[in-house]
């Protein structure tokens, strides 16, 4: 058992690189995850190639494997690509801002402007909303009743004007009466259709949005990226609006339109109801799409937990023969922040093999041990050797600790052996903690 304890300090103390033949299994998974989450085909072929160049040859931390090191390469990178961090909606110099929602229909546009002009309203900028899509019957009407639900005013002349005109008066009228923000609502299609393309383009020319904003629903999956690429390149947008993200989706939708149009989506659509829009953070939608959050939950932890600049302190004390009890304790909450015992060694290839029984017998003895080191003063931390020669000693700190005296002098024998043989091995390396483990 020393030996695999051995081999898992190698492990703990971050040995490994990432290389091509180390991620295999790992690669492939976050393939099959990404395309589970409907991330466009293109888009994870293209993702994952560019991830796994630059993974190439990276210091795997301690205490986790390099595929699992590698899945949090994969996070950061998603995190990064989908902008790091959210970015608010545009506010203009000169008011009013104008808004321009684009998207097919049934995405949630509508929806998604009054929710905005809600948002807006509570942080104090005042909205006004105009509804441009004469098409769909009760599409202005729709638009009405959700401002007189949110209390923002709607801008609307009926069902006989032109989109254009209506759209051009609208910010004319927020000009006027000096609103903050102008958000214009507009007409979809089923499909990505010539004339709708056309008529947007129009009232982007027209209106000189400061935003132009896709609305884009999560549960289209591949799509959205034909999607994004055909408003992206005939209209132009700054930004994306993910809708319907309270379903299914993993959201992978998210990652194909800001590969593709590199513009940020700005908010998510969580519900029908106008309350549930919410920023859109990069690194919640990461891990939505990844959904291997308990991989990335170990490597975060390992990553907290192990301090390299430590761990080599740690080295030269053992060389120095100044390894004692402190530091002893130290590695073994190391130890148990990092999990229960098991799980990590549970995670070190060959070391799956121990039986629960010898496990739960590591567990037991490491909070023994802690046990005891806790009853120890200052001095005898630091000094085992004071314990080696006082019985007394020793009695008080079994009775401080609820041990036997026999326990006691059994810990310090053991660390005592440990620590020569430390010093013998020379290299620092961890040899483990012989008896201590019943091995
Ligand atoms: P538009 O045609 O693009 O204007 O889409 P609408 O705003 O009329 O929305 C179409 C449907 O999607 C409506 O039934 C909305 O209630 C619903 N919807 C919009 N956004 C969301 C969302 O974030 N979550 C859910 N579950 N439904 C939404
Ligand atoms: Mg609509």
């Amino acid at each position: 058992l020393a030996d695999r304890l051995e081999a898992a300090w190698k492990k703990l103390r971050g040995q490994d690189k990432i290389s091509q033949s180390n991620i295999q299994d790992a690669l492939r998974e976050v393939r099959r995850a990404l395309l589970e989450a409907d991330v466009n085909l293109q888009v994870v072929k293209e993702f994952i190639s560019e991830v796994e160049a630059k993974a190439q040859g990276a210091e795997v931390i301690a205490g986790v494997r390099p595929d699992q090191q590698f899945i949090k390469i994969v996070y950061d990178e998603l995190v990064q690509v989908m902008g790091e961090t959210n970015v608010p909606l545009v506010q203009a110099q000169n008011p009013p801002t104008i808004v321009l929602m684009a998207g097919l229909q049934g995405t949630g546009k509508t929806t998604a402007t009054a929710k905005l002009a809600l948002h807006l309203r509570k942080i104090d900028r005042t909205c006004l909303m105009v509804a441009t899509d004469v098409y769909r019957p009760a599409a202005i009407e729709q638009l009405v009743t959700l401002g007189k639900q949110i209390d923002v005013p709607v801008f609307e002349i009926g069902s006989d004007a032109d989109p254009v005109e209506i759209a051009r008066l609208g910010v004319e009228r927020g000009r006027a009466e000096k609103f903050d923000t102008v958000i214009i609502d507009t007409a979809g299609r089923l499909q990505i259709d010539a004339d709708m393309m056309a008529e947007l383009a129009r009232i982007k020319e027209v209106v000189q949005p400061h935003e132009t904003l896709l609305v884009v629903d999560a549960m289209t999956g591949q799509e959205a990226a034909n999607l994004t690429r055909t408003f992206h390149e005939q209209i132009g947008i700054t930004g994306a609006i993910l809708t319907k993200l309270d379903g299914d989706s993993r959201g992978g939708a998210a990652l194909s339109v800001r590969r593709i149009s590199g513009a940020p989506i700005k908010f998510v659509g969580v519900g029908e109801k106008v309350e549930a829009l919410q920023p859109f953070y990069p690194d919640r939608m990461a891990s939505r799409i990844l959904g291997m959050g308990d991989v990335l939950t170990l490597v975060e932890k390992a990553q907290e937990e192990f301090d390299l600049a430590d761990a080599e302190k740690m080295q030269e004390k053992i060389l120095a023969a100044k390894f004692d009890f402190t530091d002893f304790l130290k590695q073994l909450r190391l130890l148990k922040n990092m999990g229960s015992l098991g799980g990590i060694l549970k995670l070190i290839p060959g070391m799956n093999k121990l039986s629960s029984d010898q496990l739960q017998q590591g567990e037991t003895q490491l909070k023994r041990c802690e046990a005891m080191i806790n009853s120890m003063t200052q001095e005898e931390r630091k000094n085992p050797d004071l314990l080696a020669s006082s019985p007394s000693r020793r009695r008080r700190i079994a009775g401080g600790s609820g041990y036997k005296e026999a326990d006691v002098s059994k810990l310090v024998s053991d660390f005592q052996k440990m620590r020569s043989l430390m010093q013998q091995m020379g290299q620092g390396s961890f040899p483990g903690m012989p008896g201590m483990f019943g091995g």
